[in-house]
């Protein structure tokens, strides 16, 4: 890079910086003057489909990706926060449910749909594929800014659940976790299924976790926020 390139990009990074201290800043005093209107959904559009890390769009927009055991909930969840049965039925398309699936945010930022793990009717060649895939993508892409992971609060904490929280922490990836299904649950158990997981990935640093309601939005405002925190940050 040249001196002037260099020193322009210095000065577009800064500028950038500025530019979004300030708004951060319009933010707080919004707060504290006045009411800001929750944000009810995020705002997206289905861009396209990867078999692979090769074939992603340009890693040019921070990417926050969603991961859980097939039948978790996944699809549910990503539909409740957009607002959007379409959510779930591009990623359910027959052919797409092995790919991984972006949607950009009309905010900025991309949400991905990474494949439900687990599914019982892929075959055992195929889910290597797509697992392979799907490391790939977790720990090349250099835009991915947050990961949530989708489980059934009645059935948390499996196998690759724990896998995938121990490869977050271990390179400092923000993870965010959803107790999803708490409708199915009295509200004395899913407040100690919450408190026993936190408990048990209590030395995890970036590291969160809500209950989840997809059926019925609890936790959706939660839920936003942090997407929106790390797509605004990324
Ligand atoms: P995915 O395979 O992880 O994408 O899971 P889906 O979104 O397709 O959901 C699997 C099943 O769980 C469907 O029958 C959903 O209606 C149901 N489901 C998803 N979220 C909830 C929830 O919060 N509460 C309840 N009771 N059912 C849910």
């Amino acid at each position: 890079m040249s001196a002037v390139s260099y020193f322009a990009y210095l000065l577009q990074s800064c500028t950038f910086r500025a530019k979004h201290a300030r708004v951060r800043a319009r933010g707080l005093y919004n707060n504290m003057t006045q009411k800001v209107p929750p944000i009810e959904r995020l705002d997206a559009t289905f861009l396209t489909s990867a078999p692979d890390l090769r074939r992603c769009p340009r890693d040019a927009v921070a990417e926050v990706a969603f991961a859980g055991r097939s039948n978790a909930g996944k699809s549910s969840v990503l539909n409740t926060i957009t607002n959007n049965r379409k959510m779930a039925k591009v990623s359910k398309t027959p052919g797409r449910t092995q790919m991984l699936n972006f949607f950009d945010l009309s905010r900025g930022g991309r949400l991905v749909d990474l494949p439900g793990y687990g599914y019982a009717k892929a075959g055992k060649s195929a889910q290597a594929a797509w697992q392979k895939s799907v490391n790939q993508y977790l720990s090349r892409r250099d835009n991915l800014v947050g990961l949530v992971l989708v489980m059934d609060i009645r059935h948390p904490d499996q196998a690759y659940d724990q896998e995938l929280l121990a490869w977050a922490d271990a390179s400092a990836m923000p993870a965010h976790v959803l107790l999803n299904k708490a409708d199915k649950l009295s509200s004395s158990r899913q407040q100690r299924e919450l408190k026993t997981l936190r408990g048990r990935y209590s030395a995890h640093e970036n590291l969160s976790m809500q209950l989840f309601s997809a059926l019925k939005g609890t936790g959706k405002q939660a839920l936003i926020e942090k997407v929106l925190s790390w797509t605004a940050t990324g």
